[in-house]
């Protein structure tokens, strides 16, 4: 089957645009959307990641502050930071890196954070309003996984998802939101028998086990779509070279820089079996960030516009 690539790069850069031209509009009503970023610590990863976020944030002209913090910064001092950061009118969105230390009680600190500024969508009020269908803030991955689907017209409404992974972040609320677009859902995980019979009974494959290629031919039903939302990076030249066997490019930067990522779905057997699916990288990766810059316009919409009608989103 020659399997349709969702491109997330693109969807990203529509989605982009469109909040850019938006954003264009109200900052001349004087309502320019304000993110805070927290970085506590040096985390290779996390500083990317704050990174390419407030890169987002200029690209869409809205403003955004980084605030960097020690490794060994307390709970109590990122609490105050975070009380702080709720009673500014000029932050719309307060984002608190994950991991944070070992030492920071990372639970305490995401439960005080404004839930009209939790563009994450990680605090327990706006998980309870997802679940009981109510406007709230919506975590970004799951969200992006939504925007795939609409804006590349793969009906989900009476289709089947199947979601591999149960977690806070991703597993949960993305089974909330097909749930809410009327799909039927059936979330797996480690405990789950006969995965890949499971998953053979999806129309829409989530994977999100974080377990690099590990859903392989046999997990996938022929004409699925199916959505990667695994990321791991490896280093080893024989699996690389097994698992990147269809994409000469993609093992010639290998060889120049050592190493590839790769998503939980096996990247060959992928586009033999499935009739869409999202490339890793360049599938869903991007839409987080998207949907982190569409939250955060959406935050200053509610918190400034009084008149602002909410139950459209997302
Ligand atoms: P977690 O580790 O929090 O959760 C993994 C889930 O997968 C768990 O529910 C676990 O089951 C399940 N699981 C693990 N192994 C198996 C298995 N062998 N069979 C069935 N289920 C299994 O991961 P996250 O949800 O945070 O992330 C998942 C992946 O997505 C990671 O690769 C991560 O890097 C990536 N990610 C990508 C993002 C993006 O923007 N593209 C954003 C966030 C995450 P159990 O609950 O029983 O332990």
């Amino acid at each position: 089957m020659d399997a349709r690539i969702l491109d997330g790069n693109a969807i990203r850069d529509r989605v982009l645009a469109e909040l850019a031209s938006e954003i264009a509009g109200s900052a001349r009503q004087g309502v320019v959307p304000g993110l805070a970023a927290v970085l506590v610590g040096d985390d290779p990863a996390s500083r990317i990641y704050v990174r390419n976020k407030i890169r987002a944030c200029n690209r869409i002209g809205a403003f955004s502050e980084t605030i960097r913090l020690p490794a060994k910064t307390s709970t109590a001092e990122l609490l105050a930071l975070v009380q702080e950061l709720n009673g500014r009118d000029d932050i719309d969105g307060i984002l608190v890196q994950l991991p944070l230390p070992r030492d920071v009680d990372a639970q305490q600190v995401l439960c005080s954070v404004d839930p009209e500024k939790d563009v994450d969508g990680f605090h327990p009020v706006n998980v309870g309003r997802l679940a009981s269908g109510q406007p709230g803030m919506v975590p970004c991955t799951p969200r992006g996984l939504i925007e795939i689907l609409k804006r590349s017209a793969i009906p989900i409404k009476g289709r089947h998802a199947v979601i591999v992974g149960r977690s806070n972040i991703v597993g949960k609320p993305a089974a909330m939101l097909l749930l809410a677009e009327h799909a039927t859902v059936t979330i797996c995980h480690s405990r789950t028998r006969d995965l890949p019979a499971v998953c053979r009974r999806a129309d829409i494959l989530v994977a999100a086990l974080g377990r690099p290629a590990m859903l392989t031919r046999k997990y996938i039903r022929e004409g699925a779509v199916v959505l990667d939302v695994g990321i791991s990076r490896l280093r080893d030249e024989a699996e690389v070279g097994r698992l990147l066997a269809h994409a000469p490019n993609r093992l010639a930067r290998f060889r120049k820089t050592g190493s590839a990522l790769v998503g939980d779905v096996h990247p060959g057997h992928v586009r033999e079996v499935a009739s869409a699916f999202t490339p890793v990288p360049g599938g869903v990766g991007p839409l987080t960030i998207a949907m982190l810059m569409s939250n955060t316009l959406e935050a200053a919409k509610r918190r400034r516009q009084p008149s602002y009608d909410a139950t459209a989103f997302p």
